[in-house]
Formats: C-alpha cells, sequence, structure tokens
C-alpha cells in the first residue's frame, strides 16, 4: 500500500472518563486538609479546576497527570515507525509477533511518499514481491518464522496495542511533533493528539511540538519556526 491519509489507522480505546477532575484531585490533595474522596465528591466548575491544574503544571508538578492513562489501536505502520516509537519507556506495547504470525503471501508494505516517479514504484514493487517469494520458500522449507523473518523489510506493516499516561503523552508530542521527526511517527502521533484533543480540548495547548511550549528550538537542524537556542 502506498502511505497516504488513511495510514496509520489508530484509534482510542481507553480514555479516563473525567480527566480533568482526576488531575484537580491530584493537585488539590497535595495542598488540601481535606481527605481527596471528599475533594472528588465536591462539584468544581471546571474553570476553576483548569486554573489549578495550568497552574500547578507550569511549576513542574508533573506526577499530577500521570494517573491519566490512554490505550490506543494502532495498525498500518511500518515497522521502521513502531521501531522508533517503541524507545519511548513509559509506553507499554502489545505488537503483532513475527515470530508467532508468518507472513505468507505478499506481506503488507508501505511506500514512502517521497517514491514518486512509476519507474522507482515498479522497482520497489518489484523488490518486495521478490522477498515475499523469498519468505515463502523458506517457510515451505521449514524454516521457522522467526528466521525467515530476517529478510522482511522496514516496511514491512505491524499492529499493535498501546497504553500511555498523559504525562508521557505529552511528552511523546513534544518530540514527535517536530519536523525534524520521521514522518510517519509524526503523523501517527498526531494522530493520537487529535483522538484526545477531540475528547479534552483543553488538552490541546500541552500536545504540542516542544517549541511551542518552550518559545526556543533547541534541535541541531532547525526550521525556523522559533529562534534556535542550541546548548
Ligand atoms: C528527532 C529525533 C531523532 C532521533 N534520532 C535518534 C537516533 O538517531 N538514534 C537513536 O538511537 N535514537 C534517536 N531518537 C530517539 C531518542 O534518542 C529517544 O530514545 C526517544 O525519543 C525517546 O525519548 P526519551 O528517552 O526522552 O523518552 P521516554 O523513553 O519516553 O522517557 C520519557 C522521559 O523519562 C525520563 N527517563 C526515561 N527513562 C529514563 C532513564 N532510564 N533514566 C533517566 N530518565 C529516564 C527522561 O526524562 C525521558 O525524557 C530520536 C528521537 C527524535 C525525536
Amino acid at each position: 500500500m502506498t502511505e497516504n491519509n488513511k495510514f496509520p489507522i489508530v484509534h482510542l480505546i481507553n480514555a479516563p472518563e473525567n480527566p480533568l477532575k482526576t488531575i484537580y484531585l491530584a493537585c488539590r490533595t497535595c495542598y488540601s486538609a481535606q481527605y481527596p474522596h471528599e475533594i472528588w465528591e465536591k462539584d468544581v466548575e471546571p474553570e476553576k479546576m483548569l486554573k489549578l491544574v495550568r497552574k500547578v503544571l507550569q511549576s513542574g508538578h508533573h506526577s499530577t497527570i500521570e494517573h491519566c492513562q490512554y490505550t490506543f489501536t494502532i495498525s498500518g505502520v511500518t515497522r521502521a515507525c513502531t521501531h522508533q516509537l517503541v524507545r519511548h519507556r513509559h509506553m507499554s506495547f502489545s505488537q503483532k509477533s513475527q515470530r508467532y504470525v508468518t507472513e505468507q503471501g505478499q506481506f503488507e508494505y508501505i511506500t514512502p511518499p517521497t517514491i514518486k516517479t512509476p519507474e522507482l514504484k515498479q522497482e520497489y514493487d518489484g523488490l518486495m514481491e521478490q522477498i515475499a517469494k523469498f519468505y515463502d520458500r523458506m517457510i515451505e522449507q521449514g524454516i521457522p518464522a522467526e528466521d525467515a523473518r530476517f529478510v522482511l523489510p522496514n516496511a514491512t506493516t505491524s499492529s499493535l496495542v498501546t497504553s500511555l499516561n498523559l504525562r508521557e503523552m505529552i511528552h511523546l508530542a513534544n518530540l514527535r511533533l517536530c519536523v525534524n521527526a520521521q514522518h510517519e511517527i509524526r503523523k501517527l502521533t498526531k494522530k493520537m493528539c487529535g483522538l484526545i484533543i477531540e475528547k479534552e480540548p483543553w488538552l490541546a495547548e500541552y500536545l504540542v511540538i516542544k517549541c511551542d511550549k518552550q518559545g526556543y528550538c533547541d534541535e541541531i537542524k532547525s526550521c525556523g519556526r522559533f529562534p534556535q537556542q542550541v546548548k
């Protein structure tokens, strides 16, 4: 398949019911003589909750947002992309195994959008076909899937379930929405952020590129949106 707007396919399957109130509760508990359940039982205006939450987050008290957990299903992403995603150590993953699931027949792969000319695309597809044939031959000759997969390219698609808390989601957005991040993980992160913001528009101010938050760029290769400050 050629990469297009449909991919990656991302669904938010679990999200906290009341994240603002949960974070507010975490913040208030730190500064209140009341029991936390008493704070929880009170109705508080969203604006008031947001004011405190913003103040606490500005002061760097980020453990308060770790109470909000999100679960996504992701498919139609390359192994090149998932390899980058799994570098995020506060995310939990369950990914389709290339040991237990064989890729017989033409395996699903993605063509990057930079492959534009018909000649190059034809060559690319031809190579994928050749790999698939050789992979199949290995499986038929009794090579275990865990070894036959050695020939599968980074372009092979994968599926996974991933969970992360809001603190890590913000960190992921800060790093992976940047133009210096690879286009596929950038697209994936944008979709993940979009699904959360759809439910909780107030989170839009946090699910941003780090330069939007910092007011400067600390990347070695800057896109020029903000003045560069490389330490
Ligand atoms: C544009 C871009 C280019 C990249 N290029 C490369 C590359 O060429 N090669 C490469 O190998 N990687 C590369 N990476 C991956 C990068 O080095 C990180 O591994 C990845 O972004 C995960 O980030 P993290 O470690 O901050 O976050 P997470 O693992 O998500 O952790 C979040 C935060 O928790 C804290 N933390 C987590 N674990 C520890 C720990 N063990 N000790 C102390 N604090 C911890 C840190 O504050 C960390 O920032 C790139 C990433 C980006 C965004």
